[in-house]
């Protein structure tokens, strides 16, 4: 199974979904509601590098593919 990297310091990547409530920095714009971050992160404490992906608007609306077919932890 291929798992996506860090391409910084090449350790594995996990996935967070983090409430932040800035849905203005989205292009459906202030006010929309898209406050939770989608984002690959790497746990490496000497790197600690965070890719946001987009954002959701309820936590619920995301499910995490089976674990035979992930590509981040
Ligand atoms: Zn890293």
């Amino acid at each position: 199974m291929q798992m996506l990297k860090c391409p910084i310091c090449n350790n594995p990547l996990k996935l967070d979904i983090a409430y932040s409530g800035c849905d203005w920095d989205t292009i459906k714009g202030q006010g929309s509601g898209y406050g939770w971050e989608v984002s690959l992160f790497c746990d490496n404490s000497k790197c600690g590098s965070l890719f946001t992906i987009g954002h959701i608007k309820n936590l619920c609306d995301f499910s995490e593919l089976k674990p035979e077919l992930k590509c981040v932890n």
